[in-house]
């Protein structure tokens, strides 16, 4: 959240390093889930994998699991850090950043 801080054009809204003001105001993208791809959705055998919800920093808001940690995600509540892409672990990525447009 530093760059509202320093942007000298005010061109990125200055916003509350706290959860609610980044929930409300910060939307970078929305995460897209590929269940093709996800371990915890593999057919005929999921694998629990979940580790994009730990490393979600709103789990419970703007991603849920579910049985065998099956993610979804909640796309009013994402803000599109990212943070869930860089963490899967499968490759290519089951999970992304898609920009809103
Ligand atoms: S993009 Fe960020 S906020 Fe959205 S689900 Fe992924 S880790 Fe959570
Ligand atoms: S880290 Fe990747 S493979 Fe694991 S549950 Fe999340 S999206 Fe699926």
């Amino acid at each position: 959240m530093k760059c509202g801080d320093v942007c000298p054009t005010g061109a990125i809204a200055r916003i509350e390093p706290e959860e609610e003001a980044i929930l409300a105001g910060v939307q970078m993208g929305l995460a897209r889930l590929n269940k093709q791809m996800c371990y915890s959705f593999a057919e005929p055998a999921p694998r629990t994998c979940g580790v994009c919800y730990r490393a979600c920093p709103f789990p419970g808001k703007a991603m849920t699991i579910g049985l065998y940690e099956q993610p979804t995600v909640h796309a009013d509540q994402c803000v599109g850090c990212g943070l869930c892409e860089q963490a899967c672990v499968h490759l290519p990525q089951a999970i992304r950043v898609i920009p809103i447009s």
